[in-house]
């Protein structure tokens, strides 16, 4: 049986127009010859009916916060209601489909509320309903425990729904459906020529933080890439042939680069030996930011120095830190920390010096470096971030 699994998300499945597009997707995969497997998240956004914020926003903040299976179990039915509309329409367009709830899927978990961990996957009433000939639409989102307590799997969830049946239905492939086109090679309203990733890994997409996050949940790339089946990023309105996220990526076309991203409010901070002679504190600066969960990143340690950055939001805390400790300090505020990512620069030498050239061709001051085996970090200041973007998605061609 050529399974696939097609997930869609809240604005996908949000008006009876959208919906449509929807039926469309799945009747495609069935002249295909595949074998669809629904899953699908609550329907809209905030303000629209049965979205899930909208259904949180019926029950107290006290409720919220010490009821958790009461909260889980509203915030499920975003899901189920989802489902049966779902198939209501299919079944105006004479495909055969059954809506179940997550638990009814076999998704089975423990029983910690609002962000419960998937035990195990029983796929057999999935399996028994393809066989029948029927279009299984399951609620994303959510799992039952073995005391079957209805649990949800934290936000964004759907996704993490759909790769663990994927996952567990063998399938061929798993389409992620959104309202974006796919993973672009940098932020379109940074580069106005960036351009859709076709292929990317699934190493790679870890590193697109904010950009990746936005279109798929990270665990859903991780349990995907446990089973090795692709994730397609596709776009429920257009017919784009959208982002393949699989073990190689970019197998298509050779470029070196795959995309660029940042993140910005980042301060970079400067701690010299010679500045604090005397002081053992200084000897255990790592320690104190620990110990204080400072989350810290770029760390550079020298025998004469310590760099490394702290996000924006710790600034007033590291001061105060600093001060109790008598620790003397350099900073930079307003630091962008740009990611150059690209699976194939793994052993290729001299891309740093191309990064290094082409941003000091435009007189940007390159703070910081960092790299690994798919990504060169490089600290800029704020300001020149658009500039410095610009300057390396031009530089490696990642353009249309
Ligand atoms: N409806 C859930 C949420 O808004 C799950 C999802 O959409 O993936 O978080
Ligand atoms: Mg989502």
């Amino acid at each position: 049986m050529k399974i696939i699994v097609q997930k869609f998300g809240g604005t996908s499945v949000s008006t009876l127009e959208k919906r449509k597009n929807v039926i469309e997707k799945i009747k495609n995969s069935i002249e295909k010859g595949y074998k669809p497997v629904v899953v699908v998240s609550a329907m809209g956004r905030i303000g629209e009916p049965y979205a899930t914020d909208t259904l949180l926003s019926l029950i107290s903040e006290e409720t919220k916060k010490n009821n958790k299976q009461a909260t889980d179990l509203l915030m499920s039915c975003g899901e189920v209601i989802s489902t049966c509309v779902m198939c209501s329409e299919l079944n105006s367009y004479n495909i055969k489909s059954v809506p179940l709830t997550g638990g009814q899927g076999g998704i089975i978990t423990d029983n910690n509320s609002g962000d419960a961990e998937v035990k195990e996957l029983r796929p057999n009433r999935i399996f028994k309903y393809l066989e029948e000939g029927y279009v299984p639409v399951i609620a994303g989102f959510q799992g039952v425990s073995n005391e079957g307590i209805i649990t949800t799997l934290g936000r964004g969830g759907s996704d993490t729904s759909a790769a663990l049946i994927g996952k567990a239905l063998k399938a061929e492939k798993i389409e992620i459906y959104t309202d974006v086109d796919g993973i672009m090679t940098a932020d379109p309203r940074i580069v106005g020529n960036a351009s859709l990733i076709e292929e990317i890994s699934y190493a790679e997409v870890f590193q697109f933080a904010d950009q990746g996050a936005k279109v798929i949940h990270p665990r859903a790339v991780e349990i995907a890439m446990e089973s090795g089946i692709p994730l397609i990023i596709k776009n429920t309105v257009t017919d784009c042939e959208g982002t393949i996220i699989n073990s190689l990526g970019c197998s298509k076309n050779k470029k070196l680069i795959t995309g660029i991203t940042h993140m910005k409010d980042r301060v970079q901070v400067t701690i010299k030996g010679d500045d604090n002679k005397g002081n053992d504190r200084y000897e255990n600066i790592l320690d104190i930011m620990a110990e204080n969960y400072i989350s810290i990143d770029l760390i550079n340690v020298f025998t004469t120095e310590v760099i490394f950055t702290i996000g924006t939001e710790d600034l007033d805390k590291f001061i105060n830190i600093m001060e109790k400790s008598q620790i003397k300090y350099i900073m930079i505020k307003k630091c962008s920390k740009i990611a150059i990512i690209g699976n194939k620069i793994r052993g290729v030498p001299g891309v740093m010096a191309r990064i290094i050239r082409a941003l000091k061709n435009e007189n940007i001051q390159v703070l910081q470096t960092s790299d690994s085996h798919t990504t060169i970090w490089c600290l800029v200041r704020e300001s020149e971030t658009v500039k410095a973007i610009n300057t390396l998605h031009k530089e490696f061609q990642m353009y249309k």
